[in-house]
């Protein structure tokens, strides 16, 4: 085809050229009748040239040749109506996807690289009590609640944000983030507001049982304490002593429980105050003392100071200091609070056992022990992880467990830039 345009073009050239040298020559003026011949030819390539860029701009019907021009033009048709036919396919996809992306029953928010808003469904709207003309917007001063800004400019999207919004009533979200091609993001929000109350329910009703547990477990854990001073036969004192040492664990637990129904149920919003994370580390590892005498070498190069809640802090460091003496062997442990970058990383390193893999994930969870008869004597309620957890979210970090088979564990956590005040200290 390509071939038999190319040659119809010559051949029609030749013809004219052919047939104007011949009128010249009859006539006793070849070269004219050359100039003449290819001076038509020209022009006719012209008229053709001419009707093809007047049909470009849409301007004329498609130049009627049946030369080089004609063939183009039939290629660029045939072109056009495939590039059509393509488009109306995608268009019909696109169509089906936005439709698909309406039906959601979980809202679904676009947001381009500056961080506005591009498209969002119906069940987001509704959800964030968005109106079409928010689109273009920044996503952060439409939701306007000072934890999902905070998720939102940190980058980090590991892990699901969850937070209440009130328009006519209150409502709890879960908003999920995914980036995907130039920095662009999809939101995806869940409404969890049934979840959080049958959650709610739950956490009241262990904080109430725990509560009502207490006072009869003192005046027990009391007579068990006055019968263990008591002059007994050897099998009764041998009983009061596991029943006192069994009651005061079930105290503690009774007590894990209560802090940990507290961290649950507290308000997430609030950023704290600001306060010395040194002084606390030297007065946690005070009270460590009795159970881990000289085996802490507390290092804190930096004076911080952190915007937090002291009384979960405390816990914090507590329990891992507490953790790393019951389960980290006989070795010392080394506990430091030091600036990383601008931030602060605090860090209990043992030389212990250490820790299974496939156990570290799950060390955070509710009464989840590595080895439950080992450690039952070794006392502790597996609520210790958990409320380090919790209390770490409330100051918008998490714990990163490190650990290495007979070597020992490390239990680090780092607090953000915006809640930390560092300055080097004296005695470094
Ligand atoms: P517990 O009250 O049992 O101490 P935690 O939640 O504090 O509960 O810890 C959960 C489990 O994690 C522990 O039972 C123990 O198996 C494991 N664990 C915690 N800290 C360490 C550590 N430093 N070394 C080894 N195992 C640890």
């Amino acid at each position: 085809m390509h071939q038999s345009a190319w040659q119809k073009e010559i051949l029609r050239i030749s013809v004219v050229t052919g047939l104007g040298l011949s009128l010249g020559w009859s006539v006793g003026y070849p070269l004219i009748g050359l100039m003449a011949g290819l001076l038509i030819s020209m022009a006719m390539l012209l008229r053709s040239m001419a009707a093809l860029y007047r049909w470009s701009y849409r301007q004329g019907p498609p130049p009627q040749d049946s030369g080089l021009v004609g063939y183009s033009v039939d290629k660029l048709r045939r072109r056009e109506k495939n590039l059509k036919s393509k488009l109306a396919q995608q268009a019909k996809q696109l169509r089906r996807y936005n439709q698909g992306i309406e039906s959601l029953h979980d809202g679904v928010v676009i947001i381009d690289q500056d961080g506005h808003i591009s498209g969002f469904n119906g069940s987001a709207a509704r959800l964030l009590g968005l109106r079409p003309e928010d689109a273009g917007q920044p996503v952060t001063n439409l939701i306007r609640v000072p934890r999902f800004t905070r998720y939102f400019n940190n980058g980090d999207y590991s892990e699901a944000l969850q937070f209440d919004v009130t328009q006519r009533t209150t409502i709890s979200l879960q908003v999920q983030i995914t980036q995907f091609g130039l920095d662009q993001k999809v939101m995806l929000i869940k409404d969890i507001t049934e979840r959080k109350r049958v959650e709610t329910m739950r956490q009241n009703f262990i904080a109430d049982v725990s509560h009502e547990l207490r006072t009869p477990l003192t005046v027990i854990n009391g007579y068990l304490e006055m019968l263990e001073d008591m002059d007994l036969p050897a099998p009764v004192k041998r009983a009061t002593s596991q029943m006192n040492n069994q009651g005061l664990r079930m105290k503690d637990l009774v007590n894990d429980l209560i802090q940990l129904s507290k961290l649950e149920s507290a308000a997430t919003d609030d950023m704290g105050d600001w306060f010395d994370l040194s002084r606390l580390g030297h007065s946690v590892v005070d009270q460590v003392r009795s159970l881990a005498g000289d085996r802490i070498r507390f290092h804190s190069p930096v004076t911080c100071e952190i915007q937090g809640f002291a009384e979960e802090m405390n816990s914090v460091l507590t329990n891992l200091l507490t953790n790393a003496v019951k389960y980290g062997g006989d070795g010392t442990i080394d506990f430091a609070i030091e600036s990383f970058g601008d931030s602060v990383k605090v860090s209990v390193r043992d030389h212990g056992p250490g820790i299974p893999p496939e156990h570290i994930g799950h060390l955070t969870e509710r009464f989840y022990r590595v080895d439950d008869s080992r450690e039952s004597s070794v006392g502790g309620s597996g609520l210790g992880l958990a409320i380090v957890k919790h209390a770490l979210e409330h100051h918008d970090t998490a714990l990163d467990i490190e650990s290495t088979l007979g070597k020992g564990s490390t239990f680090s956590f780092i607090i953000s830039p915006e809640r930390s005040r560092l300055k080097i200290s004296a005695s470094a």
